[in-house]
């Protein structure tokens, strides 16, 4: 009888989607030593370039139910897969802490329960005469924010994320095709990929990383996996402004949704909007940075130097991402809506159990 790493071998399995969630399956799952085709026509930016990469997991609130498994799950795994990917790219890190602000009493009030009730050392609230709030205040020019901070979550730049990845599936001589899946099917036993270009890739089992379009491919096979667009927005800010030093504040906080993210003394990151829609509106650019009653002047005044968006998944009917599988060999992984990045290594862990499963 062969053993399971032989059976390995000489499984092919193709990824369909090359976005951050593709690319954390091929690593995966290469890893056990399948044989593995990623197929992406790579022609428009996906939503994981877009991505701000932060990780924001043990800050859930809900500390119960798949969501919060797999978002535990992923904090235990970043560790070991940033320790891996760093050999790729030695400047690649998760910066920490995490912090979550608002102006909103009511809001405060249930952050403060939740860490009474999360009773975790990771997790605390911040004293008004934190450094943190002090400067945060300072140079937003307000008395009002107030909020928690998480020693466990943190934030990994998604776009060095994923040039490590491509360097390491490049290393692992991982098969990269540039083309389109329109259609899919069995035969015998078999899957058949095929392209735009009528080309017909073969393997033993596909895995659906595809975000939006992979209803497109299964739409007869499982006609009630829906999924909504939804548009994720950033910009990136310059200050002119001597007395305000964005480095003086955290390296990343989230106020009332918006996360905030100081790249040097005078640029800033601002993200993201949550509409269902595929294309911007210019105003919806401008709420960015409309999260204090009063802003600052230097926020008035900044300049907006780099703009882009990207498209979410979000499933419709069900809760995201969607995990299943949806038929011996077909396995759909996608809809990973705001947490794309931070869900990658437990939901590939997910998908190489199942594949371990059906062919043990
Ligand atoms: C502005 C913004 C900020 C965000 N910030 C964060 C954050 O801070 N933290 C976080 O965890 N997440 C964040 N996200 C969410 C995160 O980006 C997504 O959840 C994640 O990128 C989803 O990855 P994916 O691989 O599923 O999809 P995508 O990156 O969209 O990749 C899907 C791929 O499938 C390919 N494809 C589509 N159809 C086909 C086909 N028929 N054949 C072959 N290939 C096909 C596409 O070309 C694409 O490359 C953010 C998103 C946005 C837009």
């Amino acid at each position: 009888m062969k053993s399971l790493k032989e059976n390995f071998q000489k499984t092919h399995i193709v990824i369909i989607g090359s976005g951050i969630i593709g690319k954390f399956n091929a690593l995966e799952l290469s890893e056990l030593g399948f044989q593995i085709s990623i197929i992406d026509p790579a022609k428009i930016l996906n939503s994981s370039n877009a991505a701000l990469g932060l990780l924001m997991g043990n800050m859930y609130q809900k500390r119960r139910g798949r969501s919060w498994d797999l978002r535990k799950q992923s904090i235990e795994l970043w560790p070991k897969w940033l320790e891996f990917l760093q050999k790729f790219n030695n400047e690649l890190h998760i910066a920490k802490p995490l912090i979550q602000l608002t102006t909103n009493e009511e809001k405060f009030k249930k952050l403060e329960k939740f860490i009474t009730e999360a009773n975790d050392i990771n997790l605390r609230i911040l004293e008004g005469d934190s450094i943190f709030i002090k400067n945060i205040n300072k140079a937003f020019q307000t008395k009002k924010l107030k909020g928690i901070i998480s020693y466990k979550d943190g934030r990994i730049n998604a776009k060095s994320l994923l040039k490590s990845l491509d360097k390491c599936l490049k290393q692992k001589k991982i098969n990269f095709v540039k083309e389109e899946i329109i259609k899919i099917r069995k035969s015998k036993n078999q899957w058949i990929s095929r392209t735009r270009n009528n080309e017909e890739i073969k393997s033993d089992i596909i895995i659906l990383c595809n975000s939006l379009k992979a209803v497109d491919l299964i739409n007869s096979l499982s006609p009630k996996i829906k999924l909504k667009a939804v548009l994720g927005q950033a910009i990136e800010l310059g200050i002119n402004d001597a007395e305000v030093d964005l480095l003086s504040l955290p390296k990343q906080f989230n106020i009332d949704g918006k996360n905030i993210i100081p790249i040097s003394k005078n640029k800033l990151i601002i993200g993201s909007t949550d509409e269902y829609s595929t294309k911007p509106k210019e105003n919806t650019i401008e709420q960015l940075t409309n999260f204090l009653d009063k802003k600052p002047s230097w926020l008035i005044k900044g300049e907006i130097l780099k703009k882009w968006h990207g498209i979410r998944s979000r499933p419709d009917g069900e809760p995201s991402p969607i995990l299943k599988n949806l038929e011996d060999g077909l396995i759909i992984c996608t809809g990973f809506y705001k947490n794309g990045i931070l869900l990658a290594p437990a939901c590939s862990k997910w998908v190489a159990n199942e594949i371990k499963n059906y062919l043990s």
